[in-house]
């Protein structure tokens, strides 16, 4: 007997659920169902119906579903459904049929045409440099001419798409091996494809490419960050009300961007002294594991960015706001290879999860991108690099808030992804 599928994310991939003869479920939860709303986050959910009547499901922010009335119980482990309780939602329903019974009594569901809170674009590593192509240390292909013209492809796919309330870049604007005397002009031709974005702002983050280009307070003031007395690079911005966008600056303690007797110059090429041996320090050779982030093109956040990131939690906590963490580096081993880390990723998640409003952290830098969702529940999402997309292709894509996830939509190299919340 083939019945039920209520399970919200079995909507988008028609996963189906079959009732076994003695009334126990199987799940086909696919094994990349990070995102299972119930499986991650609760034993156990419940389902309301009644034969032959419309299904009543109502997901909660937890995760997990109310019941009332006749309900039935389904518990869950693992991914598996090893549990069924009284009640029978339509024996030898087909699963859409079953899914749109759950979609006209409007809960809330993987359904397209339900519609966003709010959607922004996004786009890391454009890393553009009128350069001949090359590759990446590892041996990736870089294309660095290229990255304009993709860049400029996806300003206007998403000014033809609309309904884009800002756009947001993760980083490296122009690469390093930008010539000095072009690093002006290859930031304009860059900054001059985002302002024809029409959707509202386009916000900025500090990269190590960036610092290879320019001092810092000449960056934050062409990439729009705030001005703030210590020429600090981190910042928030609410763009639809309940939500928090948390900028944070990777490269608050690092050997790039300050003077050379600036406090975190001096840390952080302490810190490098420490921890890596080797005379060039962006080379991670000989450490091993996450060991291999303490290079120079990594950073770290300082005392004072922790104390702010806090205190910004505390606030957002209290106003039952939800907080997205933006940062050029990503901040879970899980979800970008351990050379590219925050050199402090692990204070920053444990103040990350002191609070339950932090949803997910997005970033770049680790160009294959990647996806994880950490022990709290929270998603860590690393973006793909415009930089090592062939010519012809792209790597950027814009994402739709909802109240119970986050849908990332992609085009080409960067993969689409849904991010279902704690
Ligand atoms: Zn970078």
């Amino acid at each position: 007997m083939l019945v039920t599928a209520f399970h919200p994310i079995i909507s988008a991939n028609a996963t189906k659920v079959w009732l076994a003869e003695n009334r126990s479920l199987e799940s086909m939860c696919p094994p990349s169902l990070m995102n299972c709303l119930l499986c991650r986050s609760q034993a156990s959910a419940n389902l309301s119906s009644s034969v032959g009547e419309q299904s009543n499901l109502q997901l909660s922010r937890s995760g997990g579903a109310k019941v009332s009335e006749l309900g039935f119980q389904v518990a869950f482990k693992e991914h598996r459904i090893v549990a069924f309780m009284a009640g029978v939602a339509q024996v030898g329903a087909e699963v859409t049929d079953v899914v749109a019974n759950i979609i006209d009594t409007n809960v809330v569901v993987n359904d397209k045409s339900l519609k966003p809170l709010f959607s922004f674009a996004v786009i890391t590593d454009v890393q553009y440099a009128d350069i001949d192509d090359s590759q990446s240390f590892l041996g990736v292909p870089r294309f660095y001419r290229h990255s304009l013209e993709s860049l400029h492809r996806a300003v206007d796919a998403w000014n033809r798409r609309g309904g884009l309330a800002f756009a947001i870049h993760f980083g490296d604007i122009v690469d390093g091996k930008c010539p000095k005397d072009k690093t002006r002009i290859a930031f304009n031709s860059v900054l001059s494809e985002f302002k024809a974005f029409r959707g509202g702002p386009v916000y900025h983050m500090i990269g190590n490419h960036c610092l290879y280009n320019l001092p810092r307070p000449e960056l934050n003031q062409l990439l729009g960050i705030p001005p703030s007395t210590n020429s600090d690079s981190y910042y928030s911005f609410t763009p639809y009300p309940g939500f928090l966008f948390v900028v944070l600056d990777g490269y608050d303690v690092s050997a790039l961007g300050w003077p050379v007797d600036h406090p975190h110059t001096k840390a952080a090429l302490h810190l490098l002294e420490t921890k890596n041996p080797n005379s060039d320090k962006n080379s991670p050779d000989g450490l091993s594991g996450t060991e291999r982030r303490f290079v120079m093109f990594n950073g770290g956040l300082g005392e004072q960015q922790l104390k702010w990131l806090e205190k910004v939690l505390e606030e957002a906590t209290t106003f039952e706001q939800k907080v997205i963490i933006c940062c050029h580096l990503p901040l879970h081993p899980g979800a970008a290879y351990p050379s590219t880390l925050l050199w402090n990723f692990e204070e920053v998640l444990q103040i990350l999860h002191k609070f339950d409003c932090v949803l997910a952290c997005i970033g770049g830098h680790a160009h294959e991108g990647g996806h994880v969702v950490d022990s709290h529940g929270v998603h860590h999402h690393v973006l793909e690099a415009v930089l090592e997309c062939p010519p012809g292709t792209d790597a950027y894509g814009h994402v739709d808030v909802f109240p119970t996830h986050l849908s990332l939509h992609g085009t080409d190299r960067m993969a689409s992804s849904e991010m279902y919340l704690k």
